[in-house]
């Protein structure tokens, strides 16, 4: 069984950054593209759903979430600015335990203001929801700027 299957759900993004994957040829020859309906789930531990920001439309992203298999780890890829208590009851109700948001810029102003939302939900909704800052796609020119105190700033966060 393979771990990971990444369905990219669309490429529309509320930013742009200017190393996005989406826009490197390579990767972008190496997309599949498929219904759903055509896809062996059974061969996929965990999905991973990305784009694009697949929050920028919810009631799309809902669409693809009714269509996936009930037994299998979904973890959602973000880059948070569309992260909000409508959109995690969303992936709550569709039994999704997993957010990555993937940080893009300094914005600890908006890991402050996730933070706090996902632990006003996790209070009412029993710890369901768990939500790791990724600083791993951070692009090498963006991490020199945001120098190390940021980065020691996210891991903290990510203990929470
Ligand atoms: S947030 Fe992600 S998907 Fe959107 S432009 Fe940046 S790298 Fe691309």
């Amino acid at each position: 069984m393979k771990d990971t299957l990444r369905i990219l759900i669309h490429n529309n993004c509320n930013l742009s950054c200017s190393y996005c994957c989406n826009k490197i040829s390579e990767q972008i020859e190496r997309m599949v593209h498929k219904p759903l309906s055509e896809i062996d789930f059974s061969l996929y531990q965990n999905i991973c759903i990305t784009g694009g920001e697949p929050l920028l439309d919810l009631i799309y992203l809902e669409s693809i979430l009714i269509e996936l298999p009930k037994d299998k780890i979904i973890i959602l890829y973000t880059n948070g600015y569309l992260l909000n208590s409508k959109a995690l009851l969303l992936l709550y109700s569709y039994n999704i335990k997993f957010i990555t948001v993937g940080i893009h810029d300094v914005i600890i102003p908006l890991i402050n203001r996730i933070t706090h939302e996902y632990e006003i939900f996790n209070r009412i909704y029993h710890d369901s929801i768990q939500i790791r800052f990724n600083i791993n796609d951070v692009h090498k020119e963006a991490k020199k700027e945001l120098g190390e105190e940021y980065f020691k700033y996210l891991e903290q966060q990510n203990k929470h």
